[in-house]
């Protein structure tokens, strides 16, 4: 153990002293593949009717071939977000203006605009603390004669309890969406987070593990659902009749087309996600090993037979026993160094859109439509688990925006043992 040095919030010397260097995914690879791209002049391939090219341009098939080959999946269809392929896979599934989704509160919000989108109707269940993921105990309550689907997120990098999730599903008879925004290259039992569920949606944000700066990928086993994805995200109703699509439910299209410089990136970004989720691991590791005895503070968890992607190393603290607040901790924490600090999901609830139930127009549509029949509260209280993370006693680390080089690693933990020796002085 070093000497006790006077912590940086009280203007000691930091316990990190160089800055982090920045995350970038991006290299020489996906600047040639997108240059050749360019040279081609063929940017994009997509026509909005029924032709060969309803499928999109040759990298575009490409990309969608090599990330179903990778994720052992039967059909991928690229769009151009994630928030993009949540909405073609609400709308897939068949979900009827009124139902209800239930869906985890501790995400971001596209995970429940998705939903709202169709006029269905989302339904906030809570998390459990082991993964921060949907609590199987809180869906099945959460169940009404309405609910017809369950979206799943896993979270931080962590798949949820998804067998759990799938059981539940599998016996009221309702479809499962899988946001795996967060999660790519993560295992559940053997096989990958986001192809477990009926849809499962990756993103390709540029704050992801791998991104083609906006892009997102759905996939799923099953044919009908990948048609009726492809068709939703490229102009259904235009495409529909000569299709000779019979079933029109949710034909409404969009153009949620991804670009061929973005699908040439995506399949050199693909070839490096098992090495760059490797690294946020091996880091990760090495961050729970170092702070595995602070008291009052818990690491994350990686359930047997997981693994965990590490999109966020997610901490919570025991703020009585610490004495200290969070807010406290982070900013003597941030006066040491530690990047990428934050207090995690605000809880989709609690936004004004869900508190005073104001989407469509003025006069609370969907929520005071005939076509909903249900009483779906979003009281502040419904999701005790994440309201309190939020307020209280999250802690997360981000992990895909800066690289964590070995020696700034043991800094970092050097941080957090240094204000722990000292939280007298917080108080
Ligand atoms: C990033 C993210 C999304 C949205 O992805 P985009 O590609 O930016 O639309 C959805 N859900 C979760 C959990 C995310 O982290």
């Amino acid at each position: 153990m070093k000497v006790k040095q006077k912590l940086a919030i009280f203007g000691g010397p930091k316990a990190i002293s160089q800055e982090f260097p920045l995350y970038n995914s991006i290299g020489n690879e996906e600047l040639e593949a997108a240059k050749a791209v360019v040279a081609s002049g063929v940017l994009s391939q997509f026509l909005g009717s029924w032709h060969p090219n309803f499928y999109g341009g040759k990298k575009v098939q490409a990309f969608e071939r090599a990330w179903a080959a990778h994720f052992n999946i039967g059909h991928a269809v690229s769009v151009n977000s994630a928030t993009s392929g949540l909405m073609a896979a609400v709308g897939a599934i068949g979900i009827e203006p009124g139902d209800e989704v239930i869906v985890s509160t501790w995400s971001m919000s596209a995970s429940a605009t998705a939903i709202l989108v169709w006029n269905a109707i989302p339904v906030f269940a809570d998390i459990e603390t082991e993964t921060f993921n949907l609590d199987p105990a809180a869906v099945e309550r959460a169940i009404t004669p309405r609910t017809r689907a369950i979206m799943v997120i896993d979270i931080h990098g962590h798949p949820a309890k998804l067998d759990e999730i799938m059981a539940i599903a599998r016996r009221h008879n309702l479809k499962v969406i899988e946001d795996c925004a967060q999660a790519p290259n993560a295992l559940y039992k053997g096989r990958y987070a986001g192809t477990i569920a009926d849809i499962g949606v990756y993103s390709l944000n540029y704050h992801k593990h791998i991104h083609t700066g906006e892009g997102g990928m759905c996939v799923t086993n099953d044919p009908l659902l990948a048609e009726r994805m492809q068709l939703i995200r490229n102009h259904a109703e235009a495409v529909a009749g000569d299709k000779g699509v019979t079933d029109l439910t949710n034909m409404i299209g969009f153009n949620f087309r991804m670009c061929e410089v973005e699908a040439a990136i995506g399949i050199e970004q693909l070839k490096k996600l098992p090495r760059l989720v490797a690294e946020r691991q091996a880091v990760a590791e090495r961050l729970i090993a170092g702070l595995s005895g602070l008291d009052g503070l818990r690491v994350p968890l990686v359930l047997d037979q997981c693994t965990h992607a590490f999109y966020k190393f997610a901490m919570i603290l025991d703020v009585d026993r610490i004495g200290v607040t969070r807010a406290r901790l982070v900013e003597a924490l941030d006066a040491e160094g530690v990047p990428g600090l934050g207090k995690g999901y605000v809880n989709i609830h609690r936004y004004p859109i869900y508190q005073k139930r104001i989407a469509y127009g003025r006069g609370g549509f969907p929520w005071t439509s005939s076509v909903y029949q249900g009483s779906v509260s979003y009281d502040v209280g419904i999701c005790p688990n994440a309201e309190k993370l939020h307020d209280e006693t999250f802690l997360g680390i981000e992990m895909c925006e800066h690289l964590f080089p070995e020696a700034q690693v043991n800094q970092v933990i050097d941080a957090f043992h240094k204000v722990w020796a000292q939280l007298d002085d917080l108080k």
